[in-house]
């Protein structure tokens, strides 16, 4: 047996772009119930530990962000609110809300899709994640599968002007 095919996961599975492949699957999944299509997981010793998608329309909860969920899903997993070792994979810049969440439960990294230029509080309106008077401070890594992420936003609104 030759030493590639030895090793049990291509070494794309542990790639930032694989983990936000599944982060875009979990948008597609709010996209499908006509939710804004926006997707999280939280990656621990590479395997997903939690997983969310934007929720706010059906739940009729303006918390129901996708990485409030995954966040929730994760502390539950771990039955631990510091979410130590993990990584959120998001496809859109966390909002303040969500970036106060990830600065509690201690996430050492998030990785996002693309920027939001409304919200957007982990570098383009203010960043939250990194804050130096906080107690916490976030490893951020901004426009992973960019365009991806991007045009499963643009092209969900424009669906939607057009009905
Ligand atoms: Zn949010």
């Amino acid at each position: 047996m030759t030493e590639t095919e030895a090793t049990p996961f291509p070494a794309e599975r542990y790639s930032d772009e694989y983990w936000m492949r599944q982060a875009i699957e979990e948008a597609k999944k709010a996209e499908a119930i006509g939710e804004v299509p926006i997707g999280a997981v939280i990656v621990k010793n590479n395997e997903i530990i939690g997983r969310g998608y934007n929720l706010r329309e059906t739940t009729h909860d303006s918390t129901a962000h996708a990485e409030m969920i995954a966040i929730r899903q994760a502390s539950e997993h771990l039955d631990a609110w510091r979410l130590l070792d993990c990584r959120l994979y998001v496809t859109l810049e966390p909002c303040p809300m969500c970036a106060g969440a990830i600065v509690q439960s201690r996430l050492p990294a998030v990785i996002y899709g693309t920027t939001d230029p409304k919200a957007g509080c982990a570098g383009t309106l203010m960043n939250l994640l990194q804050e130096p008077r906080f107690n916490h401070r976030t490893e951020v890594v901004a426009n992973v599968l960019q365009e991806e992420c991007s045009s499963l936003l643009s092209d969900f609104f424009r669906r939607l002007r057009r009905k």
